[in-house]
C-alpha cells in the first residue's frame, strides 16, 4: 500500500520532520514485519534520516550544504534553481526502513526528514509499505 503525506514547506531550504506521519502510516497499515519506503516525487527535495534531538544539527547541515552548492555558480538551467536540484541529488530521494512488531525501526535519536531546497511549496511524500 502507498500512503501520501502532504506537507507545506517554508521559504528557502528546510528540513521537515515527518517521523510521526510515517509512523502513523505504518501503524494504520497493520503490517507487523516488513519494509517501509519513504520517497519524494519532487526534483528539488530529498529524504534523509538524521538526529532529531538538537535542532542545531539541521541548521548546521543546511549551512554546510549551502557552502557545498552555491546558490549562483554560472548554472545554465533557466528556472534558476539548479542549487536546489543539486542538493536534492546529494541528499537522495528515498530511504527504506525496517518494520518490526508493527513499528518503524528507528534509532533513539533518529528522525525522518523531508528536505525542501526550493520552498515554499506544497509537497508530497510517498510512504510505500510492504510486508505481512
Ligand atoms: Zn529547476
Amino acid at each position: 500500500m502507498i500512503v501520501t503525506i502532504s506537507i507545506s514547506t517554508s521559504p528557502g531550504d528546510s528540513m521537515n520532520d515527518i517521523s510521526s506521519g510515517v509512523s502513523a502510516a505504518v501503524a494504520d497499515s497493520g503490517v507487523e514485519e516488513g519494509l517501509c519506503l519513504i520517497s519524494s516525487p519532487h526534483t528539488t527535495a530529498g529524504i534523509t534520516i538524521n538526529e532529531n534531538a538538537d535542532p542545531d544539527v539541521k541548521t548546521d547541515m543546511l549551512m554546510e550544504l549551502g557552502k557545498l552548492v552555491p546558490l549562483n555558480d554560472g548554472y545554465r538551467h533557466m528556472e534558476g534553481n539548479s542549487a536546489a536540484h543539486l542538493k536534492a541529488t546529494l541528499t537522495g530521494l528515498s530511504v527504506t526502513l525496517p518494520i518490526s512488531e508493527g513499528c518503524l525501526v528507528l534509532g533513539t535519536w533518529q528522525g525522518i526528514y523531508f528536505c525542501d531546497y526550493d520552498g515554499p511549496r506544497q509537497r508530497r511524500v510517498l510512504v510505500t509499505i510492504i510486508g505481512r
